[in-house]
């Protein structure tokens, strides 16, 4: 059997690999409503204090605290979104809703559940029950937010709570890391699109849908570039139109031994690859390689055929290197521990990333880890309901169940299992 000239290397010392070519996209300035889930590129800073008025936070009267309880004439309203225009002297009050600017002159909002309103013509009043101090139910002018400070920093990821400051502060703009534009290509003169009908020998793409959902849900933008036969020509065309298009290239298949797994020397020749075998199980043949094009470094995984493998090491390899190029300053899998729920065998020649569901135990206060059953690589069954790849050593036999494991998590943990 030929050997393969790459050195197979470990998992970390190909990450590491990976992560040092993944180098953040330049910033660019989005709209609030493109900026969920980006890494900020800026530090805002609140240039207007929050509130920028003395606002009211109840629905009741605004008062002169000293007045204290008695009846007396509601000489005004002030509505939310008003400018009070008169001055509230000693012995008066004025009606007042929530977030409504306290007039001058008042001091204090006392709650409408303090008072009573009292009947007669013209002019209403009302009588005031308790006694508040100054400041009572009024935010000062900058309490939420000072003029000048600042609300985000730079390399924080903007969630809803991150874009309603920035709303807050005024802001409609925002510089942040974009995100990464992935092109994905599959292989293979047995491919057949879903939905055709197969002929001998074929097989359905799966591994397209499943990728250009993966990294949608990595945060990048995919792009579709179709699949392409094992014919040289085919292939180059393609792989050059998504080094062309986009950031990432994530090709799948032909990255084995056999006679048409052309895509390791078509990578030698587009660009410089940097691996071309993985010491993990499944994703042997994973190969990771650079191009420049238009001045710009483009990454290309070209991922195994396997369905399984394909996901697992895009998991592994290419998410990282995603959340890298989008500005993320940590951007390994999150590593959890977790309990095993059963026995499982190991491999003597590779470490094998497991795929299983964890389950939160209250009682025992731990993950438990649920394998999904046989994990051949081509069982893309064994990735069903997975939110965790258990990374099981390199060793002879097998772990017993209750054994302590590192999970890395691929999805969410908790409801829904
Ligand atoms: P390869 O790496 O091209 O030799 O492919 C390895 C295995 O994965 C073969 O059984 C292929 O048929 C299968 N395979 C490759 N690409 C895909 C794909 N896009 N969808 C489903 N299976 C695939
Ligand atoms: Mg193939």
């Amino acid at each position: 059997m030929p050997e393969s000239p790459y050195p197979m290397l470990p998992v970390s010392e190909a990450l590491a690999l990976v992560l040092e070519q993944a180098q953040p996209l330049p910033p660019a300035q989005v709209p609030l409503a493109e900026a969920l889930g980006r890494i900020l590129a800026e530090e805002v800073v609140a240039e207007q204090p929050l509130p920028p008025f003395p606002a009211s936070v109840k629905d009741g009267y605004a008062v002169v605290a000293q007045d204290g309880p008695g009846e007396y004439p509601v000489v005004a309203q002030v509505t939310a979104g008003q400018a009070p225009d008169f001055r509230l002297e000693a012995g008066q009050v004025a009606y007042i809703t929530t977030g409504a600017p306290l007039p001058p002159g008042a001091d204090a909002v006392v709650p409408v559940e303090e008072t009573e309103p009292l009947g007669g013509d013209g002019q209403p009043r009302v009588r005031i029950h308790a006694r508040v101090r100054p400041g009572q139910d009024v935010r000062a002018v900058g309490v939420d937010v000072a003029a000048g400070q600042p609300v985000l920093a730079p390399g924080e990821r903007l969630g809803p709570a991150e874009l309603g400051l920035l709303a807050t502060v005024g802001r409609s703009q925002v510089w942040v890391h974009p995100r990464p534009r992935v092109a994905v290509m599959s292989t293979g003169d047995e491919l057949v699109e879903p939905g055709q009908p197969l002929g001998p020998g074929q097989i359905w793409d799966s591994n397209r849908t499943m990728l250009l959902a993966a990294v949608r849900e990595a945060g990048g933008v995919p792009v579709d570039l179709g699949s392409s036969g094992d014919s040289q020509a085919e292939l180059e065309a393609k792989v050059q139109a998504g080094l062309a298009q986009a950031d990432v290239l994530l090709t799948s298949g032909g990255v084995s031994m056999g006679d048409l797994d052309l895509i390791k020397p078509l990578l030698e020749h587009a660009g410089q690859v940097h691996f071309g075998r993985i010491r993990m199980k499944p994703g042997k043949p994973l190969t990771f390689a650079t191009a420049q094009v238009d001045g710009r470094r483009r990454l290309v995984f070209g991922l195994p055929g396997n369905p399984v493998s394909s996901l697992v090491t895009f998991y592994l390899m290419a998410v990282p290197a995603l959340r890298k190029l989008a500005g993320w300053s940590r951007p390994e899998l999150t590593r959890i521990q977790a309990r095993l729920a059963q026995p499982l065998p190991l491999d003597p020649e590779r470490p094998e990333f497991h795929r299983a569901t964890l389950v939160w135990d209250d009682g025992e206060r731990c993950f438990w880890a649920h394998s999904t059953g046989s994990q051949a690589s081509s069982r893309l069954l064994s990735m069903r309901s997975a939110n965790a790849l258990l990374e099981l050593p390199q060793d002879q036999g097998e772990l017993p169940a209750g054994s302590w494991v590192h999970a890395r998590l691929i999805g969410e943990l908790g409801a829904g299992n």
